[in-house]
């Protein structure tokens, strides 16, 4: 069988069972830690964001998918009202009570803020947890922008409702009818326990992520749709430039204070507008001339950038579902959307930065790969790119060894798939 470049067959990385290898190496950690096997296991994914940067909080379109990078917990109930935490990959533990939902120690660590939050949200709108022993270890890169923190806050969320439900044994069946309210829930613990003033995107698809599907979000109404994404052979395949998002939090409020000015000031010309989503391209060209010229970029860059997610979810719809692995013309254009998308990131919205341009110049420039873009909120974080199987090997190389050269680090590529989203594993699974 053909070897791939990232060490594992293609065949084995379609079929391997990785559910089940994920489930028994947490087994086997809160064994060792606990010294009995856990009840069961919450799961939820990260995601990378394919089209529809900066758009959420513009009350605009994003079209996000969860990858086969997860955080786990695996839990027993308690009788008390105690959690005892180990996160195994920070190598930290913490306890909490469930009763004492108005006092944050100042010593609890950075992770638990989050499983704390989620215990104290879910307990404020009157949802049934109970207290539970817990490891928890993932593979969502940490601080990498592929939402690592809300892939623990959505799998603390399930552990939580899990421990406190009597269905637990069977393994827990996430309502369909709760998820929104429940990544809702989870956006109020990066709000109000960690400090980060995000939008709603990362909770959703961690929540709502179905294989082989993307997620059409509008983040004004929060109607979604599943979106058929065949891949014709290709790959979701991410870099990680390991560049610290230093500038991210500073450069982001100022990039939403711009877009609300834009607003402020087109609200003279244009009516009955609220965000930048409700401007079409053709108003904004009409009226562009009224805006600073820094305005006029962010605001441009914005509007483009929801008709791309439009335009990227119509090719995806219209497209002839029985595709093979040959590269076919919506999936090209699909890929030349993204890559406009990464120069109205660079050259309008100016959220980019050398390494992101660096990986993705080299990734465009290999015969194979459709489309290249930054994801996430930039200054760092990682490319996306749609990589044929066949171009993989040259990818790989190529992305390595000219980034080592020009930037002195070692990226790391993740392959990707597009999978389901968090859920919760019981008895059945665990035996
Ligand atoms: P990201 O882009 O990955 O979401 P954030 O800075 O928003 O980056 O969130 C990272 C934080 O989430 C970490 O500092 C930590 O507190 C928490 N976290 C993420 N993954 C883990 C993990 N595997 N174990 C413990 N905490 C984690
Ligand atoms: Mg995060």
């Amino acid at each position: 069988m053909k070897k791939n470049v990232l060490g594992n067959d293609l065949r084995t990385l379609r079929n391997l069972d990785q559910q089940s290898n994920r489930i028994s190496s947490i087994a086997q950690k809160f064994e060792e830690t606990f010294g009995s096997p856990p009840t069961f296991i919450a799961s939820a994914p990260g995601r990378v964001n394919l089209i529809g940067e900066h758009t959420d909080y513009n009350d605009g379109y994003v079209f996000p998918v969860a990858i086969d990078k997860y955080i786990n917990i695996a839990a027993r109930q308690r009788t008390d009202r105690r959690v005892t935490l180990h996160a195994s990959d920070v190598n930290g533990s913490w306890e909490f009570n469930l009763d004492a939902r108005h006092s944050i120690s100042q010593q609890a660590p950075a992770w638990s803020r989050y499983l704390i939050g989620v215990a104290s949200l879910l307990q404020a709108f009157g949802r049934k947890i109970a207290g539970m022993d817990a490891v928890i270890t993932g593979d969502v890169p940490i601080g990498a922008g592929l939402s690592s923190s809300a892939a623990l806050s959505v799998s603390a969320t399930l552990a939580f409702l899990a421990a406190g439900s009597e269905l637990v044994a069977d393994g827990f069946p996430v309502p369909e009818n709760e998820k929104k309210e429940l990544a809702a829930l989870c956006q109020r613990v990066e709000h109000e326990f960690a400090g980060v003033n995000c939008g709603i995107m990362d909770q959703t698809i961690s929540l709502l992520g179905k294989e082989n599907h993307g997620l059409f979000l509008d983040c004004r109404s929060l109607e979604h749709e599943h979106v058929p994404l065949n891949l014709a052979g290709h790959y979701i395949t991410i870099c990680n430039t390991k560049v610290k998002r230093e500038l991210a939090t500073s450069e982001y409020n100022k990039r939403r204070a711009e877009c609300a000015k834009g607003v402020d000031i087109l609200k003279q010309w244009i009516p009955n507008i609220s965000s930048l989503r409700d401007i079409a391209l053709t108003d904004f060209k009409k009226h562009e001339e009224e805006l600073p010229i820094l305005t006029q970029k962010r605001c441009r860059y914005v509007i483009e950038e929801n008709t791309r997610v439009l335009d990227a979810v119509s090719l995806l719809k219209t497209r002839n579902q029985q595709i093979t692995e040959k590269t076919d013309e919506a999936l090209i254009q699909f890929g030349g959307l993204m890559n406009a998308s990464h120069n109205g990131l660079r050259d309008d919205y100016e959220v980019s930065c050398k390494e992101l341009d660096l990986l993705t110049d080299i990734a465009r420039s290999i015969t194979g790969v459709i489309g290249c873009r930054m994801t996430g909120a930039g200054f760092g974080g990682c490319t996306v790119s749609i990589v044929h199987k066949d171009a993989l090997e040259t990818f790989q190389t190529r992305v390595k060894k000219e980034y080592r050269e020009q930037i002195g680090i070692e990226p790391e590529i993740y392959l990707c798939r597009v999978s389901d989203g968090a859920q919760v594993f019981g008895r059945k699974e665990l035996s």
